[in-house]
């Protein structure tokens, strides 16, 4: 077999297990070199990606080239310096160089999409591989599996990606269907345009027309009556027509407060799939999945820094490899590890990142769109009450404050109160799952906020 055909096959294989987007990251560019007695050699763009590939996919290669030649003893990877020619065909599946380089690209006036947002630079974790799956799976197949779509997941997670993926592959895939990405606020503040100008009507008619209406953040539907009862009519329209409607909020329907019921039953009749936070290794993935758009190269011991200090905000990532890109321009050499801690000082360890008890107060007030004046008050409401123990909990919890303490910053009440809703929580947790989802996208917050 010719290295092209043994390569060919090699990527055959890989491509049944991983993702389109992983598999365009790591195997774009590759080949093998050579194929010398019982030793094939691999050649790869850059140090990135041949130590990916050695640690990630190094046993796995290895396993089919011997399946595929018994001769095969040994595989080394090698970076491509002697410039040899890119397999075509390969690559032929690959988004070219142009696609992977972002320019930061007009936003499409008709759509509002922005085409830097693909499956191709989404790169794909346990966290968000369910998300990532019904999302693609959508876009292959608009209105025809789930129907709405509703991605839920804390900030700078990847929603606004996704969706705005899903848009520009089904334009890709369906050039004459008609979609439309809209922030949840833009589509309220069309209402509240509309409805001054007295045009609901060619308001309503014109959203009706869409094949693919992607509506991001609906958390802000929440309270606004008059936009939630337009999006209904919208949302019927283009259900009963099968037109695929996708939606993402920073939390479940059930935990967004102020949703009409019937809109609410609405969006839990499609599929519902989360993001959570992404674990190390993929952190360490989208960082270099960063780099090498990006055409750079860091220390690994820099990204494995960042990786570890920033956990729970995937802007946050792309922010800390922004600063280093700044260093090394203005520079002309990548900061070494005692560099970057320095450059990234602010990001890892800012004092605001530090959990405060208003932090806390404030973020759990915001969540069940209370004010913290409510918490603080001594109301037995019920939509009250519940909302006050969870930020007793959570301060129990997070900051482990002494309950007296509690007691006192939750607008002075009794340390015997404290313990109280720190226990009856405790207890809620064991009996109900959606208490669970909402305390922990609360956390989500918390902490990337
Ligand atoms: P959200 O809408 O959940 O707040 P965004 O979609 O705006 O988050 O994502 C924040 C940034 O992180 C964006 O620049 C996005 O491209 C990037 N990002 C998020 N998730 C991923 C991922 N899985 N792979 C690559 N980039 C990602
Ligand atoms: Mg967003």
């Amino acid at each position: 077999m010719s290295n092209e055909e043994l390569w060919q096959a090699v990527l055959a294989q890989i491509q049944l297990n991983i993702s389109p987007a992983n598999f365009a990251t790591w195997f774009k560019n590759t080949g093998i070199t050579s194929q010398k007695d019982s030793q094939v050699s691999i050649f790869t763009p850059n140090s990135f990606v041949k130590e990916w590939l050695e640690n990630k996919y190094g046993k796995n290669i290895f396993k089919i080239l011997h399946s595929l030649d018994e001769k095969i003893k040994e595989v080394n990877f090698e970076i491509n310096k002697s410039g040899l020619k890119i397999l075509k065909r390969t690559v032929a599946s690959i988004p070219g160089d142009g696609q992977l380089e972002f320019q930061e690209l007009e936003i499409d006036r008709q759509t509002n999409l922005n085409p830097r947002y693909t499956f191709e630079n989404f790169i794909i974790g346990p966290f968000n591989e369910l998300a990532q799956a019904a999302t693609f799976a959508s876009a292959k197949n608009p209105g025809q599996v789930y129907n709405p779509l509703f991605i839920y997941g804390g900030v700078g997670l990847g929603k606004t990606h996704l969706l705005q993926a899903a848009g520009n592959e089904i334009i890709k895939n369906f050039p004459q269907k008609k979609v439309q990405y809209l922030p949840a606020e833009k589509f309220t503040s069309e209402v509240v345009t509309a409805i001054r100008n007295r045009e609901i009507e060619s308001f309503k008619s014109k959203c009706q027309k869409v094949d693919v209406l992607i509506l991001d953040d609906v958390q802000f539907l929440a309270g606004k009556e008059k936009t939630q009862e337009e999006f209904f009519h919208t949302f019927n329209a283009l259900y009963e027509k099968n037109k695929q409607i996708v939606l993402s909020s920073d939390r479940p329907p059930k935990a967004i407060p102020a949703l009409a019921e019937r809109l609410r039953s609405r969006f839990e009749g499609g599929m519902i799939a989360d993001i959570s936070y992404p674990d190390y290794e993929t952190r360490v993935a989208i960082l270099k999945a960063k780099c090498l758009e990006r055409k750079t190269d860091f220390p690994e011991e820099v990204l494995s820094y960042i990786a570890t200090n920033i956990q729970r905000n995937i802007r946050e990532l792309e922010g800390a490899l922004n600063r280093l890109i700044a260093y090394q321009k203005l520079n002309n050499q990548p900061p070494d590890l005692d560099a970057a801690k320095t450059l990234l000082k602010n990001l890892v360890s800012a004092p605001s990142k530090v959990v405060s008890v208003k932090k806390i107060i404030q973020t759990v007030a915001d969540f069940y769109d209370l004010k913290e004046k409510e918490i603080l008050s001594s109301s037995r409401k019920k939509e009250i009450v519940k909302p006050r123990q969870v930020a007793m909990y959570l301060l129990r919890e997070e900051l482990k404050s002494s309950f007296p303490f509690i007691g006192r910053r939750c607008g002075d009440k009794d340390h015997t109160t404290a313990i109280h809703a720190y226990g009856k929580i405790i207890k809620e947790l064991e009996k109900s799952e959606q208490l669970g989802e909402e305390l922990t996208l609360i956390k989500q917050r918390i902490f990337s906020g």
